[in-house]
């Protein structure tokens, strides 16, 4: 084995190629190539097959990383894929979009050492894609009908996940999904360029291929309570993420021009599906041919700005009140944006918007500095006095970040527990709500996070759910039997 591994002293990393920004900032394809079979081995090659794999630690889905890197090393790819898909249900998916330095990578010990980390996410990318290609897939393995049926809130990558792993253990399961399509935020929030839609299409068509049944345009509050799908099924999942926008509280905030980032992002991820969308037509959610301001420093921030390079923008300028440091979004996508031509003002905060009767015409901002630690343990940014400038913008995009709904309120049930923070309030060793049976996963139970926490939490829910199920169908017997 030592022969084919531990080449990090020898070969030097090599992330997939990246087109150019020019030949990228007009389409909304992906903007890294696939690795190419000689490469992906020669990667898998670098790693130690540490004893202690941080790596691992630090997946969310503590992937065997070590085990299949040195798989990939010896060619023995469909191998190597097996064990990658036994622990993550979309590990293309996180290949492409996990913050891998904040994560895997970012724990690597080869990058502690200077060497530069081992590619884990395009390796893990390569061998899906691969797998897809090679018909290394396979269709639901759904062992006999049990039958019981577990109602699911959200298509998103938790319901998705949680899905998955009880209909395979032969649970009839109902996937409830507001939008007209599956997918959550993987089909309507993040953009082509980051993840292409047909890449998430082919894993909703094996969970339907498989047996789960999707009701799609199904608004769970409007088309039926959560008291009433309790009734329907024997236990249920919300899965169904946090959709309440924070908004700009500043004079102006509230005029024509100034548009919510999802409402950007959804109209935007519609016209690449083919959808037609008025409030693009009419150029209300479309930034070709204006000076865009993006107010935000995260994920959603970052693909807003992209998507405006792509829609041909003139100028667009993301306004963010902490540095570059301090930021949450994923520094390779501000690279990415960097490159794509777009400007950061760090360290700059709205003030107001300005504007005349018919829409917004400049974003007036002011400059912050970094004080002391806040509650939360970073610095808080406070505005520089006399130091205010103006931005011309006719589109202003807010993307401050998101808050669950009024969940009690909007599933129609009073008695659902929820924290301070509006999160559905659950048991974190069995993601069970206050109600019984009622269990949740993902963004709506730990607040806006990212997609591989959010499979982790719907596979950890399903084991939960199925010992729940198991449990009740076991009731009768024991009644019987007394
Ligand atoms: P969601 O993906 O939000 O899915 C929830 C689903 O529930 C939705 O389909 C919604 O329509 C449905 N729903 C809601 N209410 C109801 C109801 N009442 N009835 C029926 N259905 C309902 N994470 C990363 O890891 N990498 C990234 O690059 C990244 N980029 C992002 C970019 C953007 C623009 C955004 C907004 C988020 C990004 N994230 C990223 C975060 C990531 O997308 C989320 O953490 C993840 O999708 C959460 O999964 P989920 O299944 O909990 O919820
Ligand atoms: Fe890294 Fe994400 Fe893959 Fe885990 S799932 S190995 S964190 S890319
Ligand atoms: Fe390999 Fe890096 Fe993981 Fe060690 S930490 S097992 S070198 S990928």
């Amino acid at each position: 084995m030592a022969e084919r591994m531990l080449k990090f002293t020898t070969i030097e990393r090599r992330t997939p190629e990246k087109r150019d920004a020019e030949a990228r900032d007009r389409d909304f394809l992906e903007i890294y190539a696939d690795f190419i079979d000689a490469k992906a081995t020669e990667q898998a090659s670098r790693c130690s097959q540490c004893g202690v794999p941080f790596c691992q630690t630090h997946c969310p889905l503590h992937n065997n990383i070590p085990d299949w890197l040195r798989m990939t090393a010896s060619g023995r790819l469909e191998e190597a894929y097996g064990l990658s898909q036994a622990t993550n249900n979309m590990p293309e998916i996180c290949g492409r979009i996990c913050p891998q330095d904040r994560l895997c990578e970012g724990n690597c010990v080869i990058e502690q050492s200077g060497h530069g980390t081992v590619t884990i996410g395009a390796v893990e990318r390569y061998l899906s894609d691969r797998a897809w290609e090679e018909g290394w897939v396979k269709p639901l393995a759904v062992q006999a009908e049990r039958g019981q049926s577990v109602g699911v809130v959200g298509a998103g990558p938790a319901g998705l996940a949680a899905a998955e792993q009880l209909r395979e253990q032969g649970y009839a399961v109902t996937v409830y999904d507001r939008h007209d399509r599956a997918g959550g935020l993987l089909i309507y929030g993040i953009p082509g360029f980051k993840l292409e839609k047909h890449v998430v299409e082919r894993r909703t068509q094996r969970l339907a291929d498989g047996g789960v049944e999707f009701k799609l345009g199904f608004e769970v509050g409007r088309d039926a309570t959560l008291p009433q799908l309790r009734q329907r099924h024997d236990a249920v999942l919300l899965a169904n993420g946090v959709y309440g926008a924070r908004d700009l509280e500043v004079p102006g905030g509230g005029s024509k021009g100034v548009v919510a980032a999802l409402d950007y992002l959804i109209a935007s991820n519609r016209i690449g599906l083919g959808d037609t969308v008025p409030a693009y037509d009419s150029g209300e959610l479309n930034a070709a041919g204006k000076d865009v301001v993006v107010i935000g420093g995260g994920d959603t921030a970052m693909d807003c700005v992209r998507t405006a390079v792509r829609q041909g923008a003139t100028s667009v300028t993301c306004l963010y009140r902490r540095d570059k440091e301090n930021m949450p979004g994923s520094m390779r996508e501000v690279a990415n944006a960097e490159e794509e031509g777009v400007v950061f003002e760090w360290l700059a905060a709205p003030r107001a918007l300005l504007g005349d009767a018919e829409a917004v015409t400049a974003v007036r901002a002011v400059r912050m500095r970094l004080g002391p630690p806040d509650s939360s343990g970073r610095r808080a940014p406070e505005p520089v006095d006399g130091s205010e400038f103006d931005l011309p913008s006719q589109l202003v995009i807010k993307a401050l970040g998101f808050d669950p709904e009024d969940l009690p309120n909007t599933l129609g049930a009073e008695d659902l527990g929820v924290s301070r923070w509006g999160t559905v309030k659950i048991d974190r060793r069995t993601q069970a709500a206050n109600l019984d049976g009622v269990f949740a996963a993902g963004d709506v139970a730990r607040g806006a996070s990212l997609v591989v926490w959010a499979i982790r939490d719907g596979r950890d829910a399903a084991v939960s759910i199925q010992a729940y199920l198991q449990t009740k169908a076991e009731a009768p017997a024991l009644v019987a039997a007394e």
